[in-house]
């Protein structure tokens, strides 16, 4: 939108040259409400076809089985280390691997 005031582009409710948008709250809302992302990666089962994760020696933390499937994912910027999945063989509890 456009500051009727001095005619550049307002990327914000206000405009670099002072003037206030009344209705500049309303569109805030509608922007932030819009995508919202919980903190946590969500573990897609589908994307994850077990058949061709490789196997890997790790205890399940809820049934103790000692095999279990994995994967990495790169979770942010491409300098820290990838987050690591795990899923049991057994049970397909999946778990995250912190070490
Ligand atoms: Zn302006
Ligand atoms: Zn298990």
């Amino acid at each position: 939108m456009f500051c009727p005031k001095c005619g550049s582009i307002m990327m914000t409710s206000k405009c670099s040259c002072g003037y206030k948008n009344k209705e500049g709250a309303k569109i805030q809302i509608t922007e932030s409400t819009g995508k919202h992302k919980k903190g946590e990666v969500a573990v897609v089962d589908a994307e994850h076809d077990e058949k061709i994760l490789p196997e890997t020696e790790a205890e399940c933390p809820k049934c103790g089985h000692k095999k279990a499937y994995f994967w990495e994912i790169q979770t942010r910027a491409a300098d820290e280390p990838p987050t690591k999945f795990l899923k049991c063989v057994k049970c397909k509890h999946i778990w995250r691997d912190y070490s």
